[in-house]
């Protein structure tokens, strides 16, 4: 590529993770604006993970609905740095942070679903299976575009029926099926209903404010957690939250505890909940949302 990793100017941290740290870089030979990723490469594990990160990233981020990839770049120390377009109003975990627990209304919800569905049927049509879709990976930017990034434990399906199981990712968002695949119908496990019941969470999340499959306020018990997702009754909101009997549906269409009476995106797109929306009223709805959520943050 034609960018040179001593031609950014590192401006601040933007997030860390298991992958690596994320920084808001200046070009400085152009003053263009990027988010760098910067992934560990010392070791023989770490360099593999950020192979495979690198090759979803070349393969899947040509769609407006996924961070697109501007270039990877050797860093020093022979670590990799991915240059990513630069999402400037963060992630969703962020913004339903700033709105302190005030759950995400109907119109832009309905956006930010559509739009993380556009992404996903995009990846699922070059089958590549996400596995980590949460919040603090599905990125938004002030034209109200909603996208998807972290293809840290991404995954190329090589076979039609791939029945690899691997317990990647984070655990609250994972199915059932990844959990259990014998009694969850994971025996033809592909991944891809696995990346349904993540952004059926999400959007649950993002639905009532707060994780709904966690009491408030209490450390997190991940066994009791885990016993629930895959023994308990599917999530669903609960009667005393206010939600529309659309978002309810739609809801429960992806958390389906059976990944094969799960919908599948191309189901989803036709639910009522996101339904008849043209990606620009979708990106509209978000930018509402922004605006709504400077406010809490004073
Ligand atoms: P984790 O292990 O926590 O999932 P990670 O190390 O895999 O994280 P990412 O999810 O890619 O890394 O990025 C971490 C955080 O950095 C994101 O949640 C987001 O807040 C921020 N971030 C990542 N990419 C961008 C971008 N292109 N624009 C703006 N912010 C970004
Ligand atoms: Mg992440």
């Amino acid at each position: 590529s034609e960018h040179h990793f001593s031609d950014f100017d590192k401006l601040e941290v933007l997030g860390h993770g298991n992958g690596g740290i994320v920084y808001k870089v200046c070009h400085r030979p152009t003053a263009a604006l990027y988010a760098l990723k910067v992934l560990h490469a010392g070791d023989p594990q770490s360099r593999r993970h950020a192979a495979r990160e690198v090759e979803i990233l070349r393969r899947a981020a040509d769609h407006p609905s996924v961070v697109h990839c501007c270039g990877v770049l050797p860093a020093p120390s022979g670590d990799v740095a991915v240059l990513l377009e630069l999402m400037d109003s963060g992630c969703l975990d962020s913004l339903l942070r700033r709105r302190r627990g005030r759950p995400i209304p109907d119109r832009a919800l309905s956006g930010i679903a559509r739009q993380a569905l556009l992404g996903l049927s995009y990846l699922h049509s070059l089958q590549v299976v996400h596995r980590d879709i949460k919040p603090s990976n599905l990125l938004i930017n002030t034209a109200g575009e909603v996208k998807i990034a972290d293809f840290g434990v991404g995954k190329i399906v090589r076979r039609a029926l791939d029945k690899c199981v691997s317990y990647v990712g984070t655990c609250a968002y994972m199915s059932p099926e990844r959990f259990d695949p014998a009694t969850h119908g994971g025996a033809g496990y592909d991944g891809y209903a696995g990346d349904v019941w993540g952004l059926g969470l999400t959007i649950m999340e993002l639905g009532m404010g707060r994780f709904p499959l966690l009491p408030a306020g209490e450390r997190p018990d991940w066994a009791a957690l885990m016993w629930a997702i895959c023994f308990g009754e599917p999530p669903a909101i609960p009667d005393s939250d206010e939600a529309s009997p659309e978002l309810r549906d739609f809801v429960s269409r992806c958390l389906q505890k059976e990944a094969e009476k799960r919908w599948t995106v191309a189901q989803l797109l036709e639910h009522p909940f996101v339904a008849g929306k043209d990606r620009s009223s979708s990106e509209l709805a978000v930018r509402e949302l922004l605006l709504d959520s400077v406010c809490d943050s004073s």
